[in-house]
């Protein structure tokens, strides 16, 4: 059983095996300008993407779904989600981002106008600062508590789930409250709701996650087909991406400093922060010429795979100069750190210049 609300982390391998879920490789050379992730298997995993590939590939249209759950701060992993959007906004999707703060009160006890500051300080600023473009018209944001088509939906679909269906999944008890219970009915409306007639009615949704969200989705996929008739909803599909490692060799957890770089750090922190970041280098400086370093486990490398270096030919390039012990570790975290430092000299003033936008969306 995966929990969703945890930490623990993931078996890629065993979750493609047990829980059905596709490897992401046939889809590679389909799509036009295929996104960084994709090329490089950060993105591993899907369920029925051959929908949404279809719909990009024939111009038709298709929405997108990603939700952020405001509970701590953003760090530098959530920012694999946004990439995605950006990339998927570019591709004509309509795209919805829920703001999960009925979550954020039913499972870590926050109560929502902390959840509404934290979005609009942490994550809404961010998005508008990597790039998301909130002036266009088919973009969504909103808070759940407030939505009423979402309450009212989630309602209707409630009528056709139990309870031995909800610990099956999730692994609820007699002692779980029941607004945790109740919650992951509103992530199901969540993901539904752009097929309804006042959204424009049935299409494919994409909804990128990491594998820890997986019951949801695989609850929200079976409740689609109970309530087809009704609402005429194609199935939605997902993506799963890897998780960042922290710094320290652990998941990257918000509520774990050490292990994450926020997005709201100076750049001064952050290329400190790189500069003590574990990594897959040798005992010795003699040993790492001899036998090179271990880039597979280094988080370093990470960081430039998933955020930093772009053209493949250079990340090759380092990969085989580490295998090879032509580079040591204290020469790449420099670079790492220095292009990372860079990056945020820019990105810390946007987010600046951008807040005032962020407070606007949510009083649309
Ligand atoms: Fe990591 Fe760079 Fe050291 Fe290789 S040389 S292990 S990529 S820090």
């Amino acid at each position: 059983m995966i929990d969703p609300w945890s930490s623990a982390i993931i078996d890629y391998e065993k979750l493609i095996q047990q829980f059905g879920i596709k490897p992401f490789e046939e889809f590679k050379k389909e799509i036009k300008n295929t996104h960084i992730l994709m090329k490089r298997n950060i993105i591993f995993g899907h369920r029925d993407y051959g929908r949404i590939a279809k719909a990009m590939r024939e111009g038709k249209e298709f929405a997108v779904v990603s939700g952020m759950m405001p509970s701590g701060k953003m760090h530098i992993g959530h920012k694999m989600v946004v990439d995605q959007l950006i990339w998927y906004q570019k591709k004509g999707a309509d795209i919805y981002i829920p703001i999960a703060d009925m979550e954020a009160y039913s499972a870590r006890g926050i109560d929502f106008e902390e959840s509404r500051k934290l979005a609009i300080d942490e994550y809404i600023t961010s998005y508008i600062a990597l790039g998301l473009d909130f002036e266009k018209e088919n973009i969504s944001i909103y808070l759940q508590s407030e939505n009423q088509i979402i309450g009212d939906l989630a309602y209707i679909l409630a009528k056709r789930v139990n309870f031995n269906e909800m610990r099956a999944i999730y692994g609820f008890s007699g002692s779980t409250n029941l607004a945790h219970m109740y919650v992951p009915l509103i992530q199901v409306a969540d993901i539904l709701h752009p097929q309804i007639k006042e959204c424009g009615g049935p299409k494919p949704t994409v909804v990128p996650v990491g594998p820890d969200q997986d019951p949801h989705i695989r609850l929200t996929r079976d409740i689609a087909e109970r309530f087809k008739n009704r609402y005429g909803f194609i199935t939605p599909s997902s993506t799963y991406h890897r998780f960042i490692t922290g710094l320290t060799g652990d998941k990257m957890s918000s509520s774990k400093p050490k292990t994450a770089i926020f997005l709201s750090d100076s750049p001064e922190t952050v290329e400190k922060k790189i500069k003590s970041a574990k990594s897959g280098g040798r005992e010795s400086l003699e040993e790492q010429r001899e036998s090179g370093g271990v880039p597979e486990e280094c988080t370093v490398y990470e960081l430039l795979q998933y955020h930093l270096v772009e053209p493949d030919k250079e990340l090759e390039e380092l990969y085989h100069d580490c295998k090879n012990g032509n580079i040591m570790c204290g020469e790449c975290k420099m670079k790492a750190a220095a292009m990372m430092k860079k990056f945020f000299e820019k990105f810390s003033k946007k987010r600046k210049k951008v807040k005032e936008k962020a407070l606007k969306l949510l009083d649309r």
